[in-house]
């Protein structure tokens, strides 16, 4: 009762699947606007608020647009607004 029929399967590996087709990735360098930080001198990106290493403030909020401005602008390129005035926080919700 016990038969074991053998069936020889002919396997056919004839289809070699060779992906020819690689995309070339050129590895373009992204235009990051680096800076230097002023108390630390580490690399730091220019959209940065607080450089990450020493905590040093590198941009502050426009008190008029509230947009994130450098500390060393005068006027905001945003609205125009006086960056010089001296920054009186008044808690106004
Ligand atoms: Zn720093
Ligand atoms: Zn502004």
């Amino acid at each position: 009762m016990c038969g074991i029929h053998h069936h020889q399967h002919h396997q056919q590996h004839g289809s070699h699947t060779s992906p020819s087709s690689s995309p070339a990735t050129s590895q373009a360098t992204p235009a990051v606007a680096t800076r230097a930080c002023p108390n630390c001198g580490r690399p730091v990106q220019g959209d940065y608020i607080v450089c990450p290493y020493c905590g040093t403030q590198l941009k502050r909020s426009c008190p008029q647009c509230g947009r994130a401005v450098d500390v060393d602008w005068n006027v905001c390129a945003y609205c125009g607004a006086d960056l010089t005035a001296p920054a009186s926080e008044t808690p106004e919700p």
